[in-house]
């Protein structure tokens, strides 16, 4: 098994569940008290949320860049960036360690087509739907990609800063996702993928007439298969 490494804290209500589905799954896939190699960088999520906002996306990928060194120094054989919107940086970070860097976009592209699906809706932060860096890798795989309209992008955005980075978790925001997701629908979307990985602690299949593609988790189930297909550390 090789070692996993995470730099996450973006938000660290996220990467818990990125820890524990590594986790989980690394104990299905081997059974018994089998659990996964791995380390975590976590930063301070009010740094990179400042930079963000300001536009500082060169800072933010030195930030990043430097914890997946230290990841790669403590023994990480493979890296996750463990949130969708910091993959904006995906180039610096990649360039700054000799390990692989699993790219998230390319996991959940691969699990749409997967699933037969093409024309998806996508929700995330304002970065993640609007900015090209995401949709364009989704683009590349052969997805044809929604987003809702200015208002429903406003809500979604919000939602990510202002609840569920912060350890929120609201009915009425449940309900209004759950319209944004039925006007995707209804505009022709096959499927939604949950491009922000705290979007899994609100919403989930059930809250969706189509197939939900969960981007935590399909980023850590792909870690986990990539870290049991390697050599042995
Ligand atoms: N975790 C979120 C994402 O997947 C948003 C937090 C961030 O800006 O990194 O995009």
């Amino acid at each position: 098994m090789r070692t996993i490494g995470l730099v996450g804290g973006m938000s660290w209500e996220s990467t818990a569940e990125y820890y524990r589905l590594i986790n989980e799954h690394t104990r299905d896939r081997l059974g018994g008290l089998h659990s996964a190699r791995c380390v975590l960088y976590s930063v301070d999520f009010a740094e990179i949320e400042r930079l963000q906002t300001e536009g500082r996306w060169e800072e933010a990928g030195a930030v990043l860049a430097a914890a997946a060194r230290s990841v790669e120094s403590a023994g990480a054989d493979l890296v996750l960036i463990c949130t969708n919107t910091m993959h904006r940086v995906f180039d610096t970070v990649a360039a700054a360690v000799s390990v692989p860097l699993l790219h998230l976009a390319d996991a959940t592209a691969d699990a749409v087509r997967a699933a037969g699906l093409e024309r998806v809706g996508l929700l995330g932060t304002a970065f993640t739907m609007e900015q090209d860096f995401y949709r364009g890798r989704l683009a590349d795989r052969g997805l044809d990609v929604r987003v809702p309209d200015a208002a429903g992008r406003a809500v979604v955005h919000e939602v990510i800063y202002g609840e569920l980075c912060r350890g929120e978790v609201r009915a009425a925001s449940r309900d209004a996702y759950r319209e944004i997701i039925r006007d995707l629908v209804a505009g022709g979307a096959e499927g939604v993928i949950l491009g922000c990985t705290e979007i899994e602690l609100l919403i989930g299949p059930e809250d969706s007439p189509v197939p939900v593609f969960p981007t935590a988790r399909l980023h850590a189930l792909a870690a986990v298969e990539a870290a049991l297909s390697g050599p042995a550390a």
